[in-house]
């Protein structure tokens, strides 16, 4: 029994430190700042597309939707919305599409790609061959 305890440390610091056969994305938060009184813009937007791998017009799509606002990619490639947001509204958005778009729910990876056949998206991962079925962004018509 006692020679079960540090194997058991070790996991648990692994996972902490996205160490051992886990491998973990490790997003920046987002970088938001009031543009006047009525925009927001989220700085960093261009490098958690690049983290996840997904287009930005994809990710933007989802965001927007989810706030129930507009928005642009400016000249600096900062997204641009319309209202006035808090880091933590980017963040819980981007959960939610990470779990949606991105993770493998087989292995957990995010190295995932989405393809389309025959008019419908499905989420495929590169690590297990994990495929399943995703929802156009827009289509959604009621949150869980
Ligand atoms: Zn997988």
């Amino acid at each position: 029994m006692a020679d079960e305890l540090p194997i058991d440390m070790y996991e648990g610091v692994a996972e902490l430190f996205g160490g051992g056969d886990r491998r973990r994305t490790v997003l920046s938060p987002p970088q938001v700042l009031r543009e006047g009184t009525k925009k927001t813009v989220y700085l960093n937007f261009m490098d958690l597309c690049n983290t996840i791998h997904r287009q930005p017009d994809h990710v933007m799509a989802f965001l927007l939707a989810e706030l129930g606002t507009s928005g642009s990619l400016d000249g600096q490639q900062r997204l641009v919305v319309k209202g006035r947001f808090a880091p933590k509204n980017f963040e819980g958005i981007l959960r939610r599409y990470i779990n949606e778009y991105v993770i493998c729910l087989g292995c957990k990876s995010p190295d995932t790609i989405i393809s389309k056949e025959k008019s419908q998206f499905f989420l495929r991962c590169e690590k297990c061959g994990y495929r399943r079925f995703v929802v156009r962004v827009g289509r959604r018509k009621c949150r869980i």
